[in-house]
């Protein structure tokens, strides 16, 4: 293994447990594959992967860290926190995420009556086609039924025209607080993570209350390259992470061979000044013995 920083860790990705459309077994294999020398599946507000994606990448060597990417409300957006290195069978964590997890199901079928006054019937059993675990349908999915059925070139489309704030087939949803995702994330034993923070369209101010009451409820990291950053964001949020303190997190945001323009294992180093989180998780990867 290279020393850290250089290393090639990936602790984002997900699978058909969530949005993504691999298997953990898959995505595991491709994993290893690609060079990653650390991986982490991080499926949405669900643990259902973990336990196979551990085993897979034991069998291939391949050092892993538990995983999750939690939905969260802050300031009027959705905020995603990952968390990583925890015990996937923590009770609470598991009841967490299935709290968070519901509503989905409702969500759906109005962003379906949305799409169907606007003249695409038949998207939620369209969607549902897609979708391996029931609990967990997506926006994610309908992109996949829209690009399918030919209303959309692309998913990235899809999301431009139906499925982003104001467009036909939004509908604002209540997540979980900031403070219960990263509690739950903690008090199992892991390490929780801002996931790729040039996403959101906070003010400044917005975002510096992001990082600073993120802190106050224990987190301790962020993402600082990821497959949503360009160079310039990574430039960006290298200093937002040493002027909070923060470890710096590296994660391709994997979800299809597709759909994702940054392959599993296939991102820039984290820039060298850094403390990889994965400094901070030493104890809590899984090796094969
Ligand atoms: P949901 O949790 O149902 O709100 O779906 C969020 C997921 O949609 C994200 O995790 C991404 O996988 C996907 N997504 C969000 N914005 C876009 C976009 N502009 N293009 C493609 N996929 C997107
Ligand atoms: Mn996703
Ligand atoms: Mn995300
Ligand atoms: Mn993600």
């Amino acid at each position: 293994m290279h020393p850290s920083p250089w290393m090639n860790a990936d602790l984002h990705c997900h699978s058909c447990v969530s949005d993504g459309t691999l298997s953990p077994q898959a995505l595991a294999q491709r994993a290893k594959d690609h060079g990653v020398e650390l991986w982490a599946l991080t499926d949405h507000d669900e643990l259902g992967g973990q336990h196979g994606a551990a085993e897979a990448a034991r069998a291939l060597g391949l050092p892993y860290l538990s995983g999750v990417e939690i939905s969260v409300s802050f300031c009027g957006q959705t905020v995603h926190i990952v968390g990583l290195g925890f015990d996937a069978d923590d009770g609470a964590l598991q009841q967490g995420l299935a709290a968070t997890r519901g509503g989905r199901r409702e969500r759906a079928l109005e962003m379906a009556g949305g799409l169907a006054r606007a003249g695409i019937p038949g998207a939620f059993e369209g969607a549902l086609k897609y979708v391996s675990n029931p609990e967990l349908i997506s926006r994610t999915h309908f992109a996949r039924h829209l690009v399918e059925t030919g209303v959309c070139a692309d998913t990235n489309e899809v999301f431009r025209r139906f499925l982003t704030e104001g467009k036909p087939g939004f509908v604002p949803h209540r997540w979980a607080s900031l403070r219960d995702a990263v509690r739950w994330i903690t008090d199992a034993g892991g390490l929780a993570v801002i996931a790729h923070p040039a996403r959101y369209r906070f003010t400044a101010n917005e975002e510096h209350a992001l990082f600073t009451e993120f802190i106050a409820h224990g987190g301790r990291g962020v993402e600082v390259v990821t497959g949503s950053h360009s160079a310039a964001e990574v430039v960006r949020y290298a200093e937002t992470a040493l002027e909070y303190g923060l470890a710096a997190s590296r994660g391709s945001d994997f979800h299809s061979p597709d759909e994702s323009h940054t392959d599993l294992g296939a991102l820039p180093a984290l820039p060298a000044r850094l403390t990889p989180v994965w400094d901070w998780l030493a104890e809590r990867i899984q090796r094969a013995h």
